[in-house]
């Protein structure tokens, strides 16, 4: 084997207004890739530096099965889901964005090339400091769809279910943006909460017809019986997919759901690896496959969803809400892989915090995301944030 690309150097940084990202920078050839994952970064750091560095440190970035196989071995051995596969996901991104620099070309060529040069964007309805998209979607959800339609999109995801489900935070715990605090699942919905749910929907409905495809999220706030129940109300409105109405811990309830549902299925971004995919499509349990790259496992592992996704005749659409980096590295899967359907993205972290982090934006035209990108992963680390006193930075060295 070749001596270049030989992994020197990991790093993770994380800053004090994003307490849930993570990103991941690794050093190999004089080269820096870059990675990203989200949610619990202290543990993912602990999995970084701790298991799986001393297992990639002095090997080549190009080996990018190998590691990620030697890694998975030994995560798995706990069990993977979890802290485990969010810091595969991110070291991975950054191992395919070293060598797409080394070969200077885009990740997408390494994949495959290209089946498009853009792709549709959806909008996740979430408040960010620029856009209250997630109070309007309730309150006056007809707007929102004329103004999102007159910025190009034809696709928006609201949940507005979640406010009555069980609440509860834990103190000082901010989870992903977008949800609401999550509580256990709940077992009863009244008629009146159903038809308050259903109000935003009708709305859209009324506003702008069907130019606007409606998306429902449930963060996995229910039982089966509600989740049935808000399935069979919204089945006339004609929604693209409903996505985590229940628990995904059986992809056997989730079949069952599909079943007795009418509405498509969009499964889920928080299933992990491949094999928890394969259960969920030989159960006819999904219509769409829906991972998170930056906590199922990386392009490494996306790419083998997608494909497996596509043996069953079914699209995949990447979950976002987490980050730049992982917007990014989707695109390129969008860009390389024939059965991409749809982009998620929330308007107010492209336009916002994504400008702070990433030295190039993502660029959304029309609701198209334009697949134009620089060599490797076409984005770094801005330098303002590299040059900031305030990052909690951790190494690992050979
Ligand atoms: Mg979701």
């Amino acid at each position: 084997m070749t001596a270049d690309l030989i992994i020197d150097r990991i790093e993770t940084i994380r800053v004090p207004e994003h307490p849930n990202t993570l990103w991941v920078q690794v050093h190999a050839g004089g080269l820096i890739g870059l990675g990203e994952t989200y949610y619990l970064p202290g543990a993912v750091e602990s999995v970084i530096h701790d298991l799986a560095a001393p297992l990639l440190l002095g090997q080549r970035a190009y080996d990018r099965e190998r590691l990620w196989a030697d890694v998975f071995a030994h995560a798995n051995f706990f069990g993977h889901a979890g802290a485990e596969l969010r810091g595969l996901s991110a070291l991975d991104i950054a191992l395919w964005d070293l060598v797409g620099q080394r070969l200077g070309v885009p990740i997408h060529d390494l994949i495959g090339g290209k089946c498009r040069d853009t792709i549709p964007v959806y909008a996740t309805c979430a408040n960010t400091p620029l856009y209250d998209d997630q109070t309007a979607s309730l309150n006056r959800a007809g707007e929102l769809a004329e103004s999102l339609l007159a910025e190009g999109f034809t696709q928006m995801k609201l949940w507005p279910w979640d406010r009555f489900a069980p609440q509860r935070q834990p103190r000082g715990h901010t989870g992903p943006a977008g949800w609401s605090a999550v509580g256990q699942p709940g077992h009863r919905l009244t008629a009146a909460d159903l038809a308050s749910g259903l109000e935003p929907v009708r709305a859209i409905r009324a506003k702008v017809g069907d130019r606007m495809a409606i998306a429902i999220e449930g963060h996995s706030r229910w039982d089966l019986n509600s989740a049935l129940t808000i399935a069979r109300a919204v089945e006339p409105f004609g929604v693209v997919w409903m996505e985590d109405m229940i628990q995904p811990t059986s992809a056997a309830d989730l079949a069952r759901f599909a079943r007795e549902s009418r509405v498509p299925q969009a499964v889920s971004e928080r299933l992990f690896t491949r094999w928890a995919f394969r259960e969920v499509f030989e159960r006819e349990a999904a219509h769409i496959a829906m991972f998170d790259l930056i906590w199922t496992g990386g392009i490494t592992e996306s790419i083998k969803i997608c494909a497996l996704a596509d043996t069953y005749h079914l699209p995949f659409a990447p979950h976002d809400c987490t980050g730049p980096v992982n917007v990014l590295a989707c695109l390129h899967l969008c860009a390389a892989l024939p059965n991409a359907m749809i982009m998620e993205v929330v308007r107010g972290f492209v336009r916002g915090y994504y400008l702070d982090i990433l030295d190039r934006p993502i660029v959304i035209r029309d609701g198209q995301a334009v697949l134009d990108f620089a060599p490797g992963l076409g984005a770094k680390l801005h330098p303002k944030l590299l040059a900031r006193s305030d990052l909690a930075r951790r190494v690992s060295v050979a």
